[in-house]
């Protein structure tokens, strides 16, 4: 009704819709670092990471309030660049930047996006909704993003060749999942969902306990990664801790009906998103990991710890 340049934006919701309202950061050396992001890269992955929270709330993306703590030296030509960067990536999915805030800062520059949504009355996903026997599946492949960061900052510009352009894709150019969630949202597949911004075992630990129920995942149901495998080898770690470990992938993990898994799979592959099936929620509260040989620990579950020592 009323759009960027006045005191406050003045929005119309769908009627008889809720609002769905999510914020997320992105900080200098801890977020990103410059020589791997350009400001528009910038705004696209600071898009990407508020649209995977709505995707994992399947709700429809609307409106966006850009705040920039910027140093005073910044040029005000790459500040444009970020905005449409920001633009750039909440288009496809319906949203436009309705107004933002701008401060000066001495050290650090930040970029924080508030991001409104909306979903019809009680169709927003939550994570208090995985049942037993609900199937664990899981988009696109967890741990890539974390392991981009990690060989980036262990290779340098060597982490720029072929055999981890896939991390280095996940970890700077998320791909957020808003148009299956809408698709799975409007079938009725999904009973319960988060989005990876942690890490799987983390995020997969949140969602069973909102939920109350625990968790079997079976490396028989879920294929190696390849591009996973290389960074392992690189950085002289298990795949298998780049899976589940730290990583902010922005993939949806979501407990899917067994009467709807067929329905969800095709939606997925009409779409060209990978959707694996890796295990099934339980009524038991451990969290399992069955290995290639059958046997049984417990799921890794440490994920970014945001206040951990670097
Ligand atoms: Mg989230």
């Amino acid at each position: 009704v009323v759009d960027a340049g006045d005191d406050a934006a003045v929005l119309r919701l769908t009627p008889g819709h809720d609002l769905v309202a999510t914020t997320d950061a992105f900080v200098e050396n801890v977020h990103f670092r410059r020589e791997w992001l350009d400001p528009t890269g910038i705004g696209a992955r600071l898009a990407a990471a508020n649209l995977s929270d709505l995707a994992a709330m399947a709700a429809t993306p609307r409106w966006a309030l850009l705040s920039m703590g910027i140093r005073g030296d910044h040029p005000a030509a790459s500040l444009i660049d970020v905005q449409r960067g920001l633009a750039a990536a909440l288009e496809p999915h319906g949203a436009v930047i309705t107004g933002g805030n701008l401060t000066r800062v001495e050290g650090g520059e930040w970029f924080d996006l508030t991001l409104l949504g909306e979903a019809a009355p009680g169709e927003a996903w939550t994570r208090g909704g995985a049942r037993p026997g609900d199937w664990i599946a899981i988009t696109g492949h967890p741990g890539r993003a974390g392991a981009g960061c990690r060989v980036a900052m262990a290779l340098g510009d060597a982490a720029r060749a072929a055999p981890f352009a896939s991390l280095i894709d996940a970890w700077l150019r998320p791909t957020p999942r808003i148009d299956l969630a809408r698709a799975l949202a409007g079938r009725g597949c999904v009973t319960g969902a988060i989005d990876v911004s942690d890490g799987f075992g983390a995020d997969l630990g949140r969602l069973c306990a909102a939920s109350r129920v625990g968790a079997r995942v079976e490396d028989a149901l879920w294929p190696r990664d390849p591009a996973l495998a290389a960074g392992a080898v690189a950085l002289r770690v298990e795949a298998d801790a780049l899976r589940f470990g730290p990583s902010d992938d922005y993939e949806l993990l979501l407990a899917v009906n067994p009467a709807r898994r067929a329905e969800a799979e095709a939606l997925a592959g009409e779409r060209g998103v990978p959707l694996c099936f890796v295990g099934r929620f339980t009524e038991s509260p451990a969290r399992v990991w069955i290995d290639g040989n059958g046997a049984e620990t417990p799921l890794p579950d440490g994920g970014w710890d945001h206040f951990g020592a670097r």
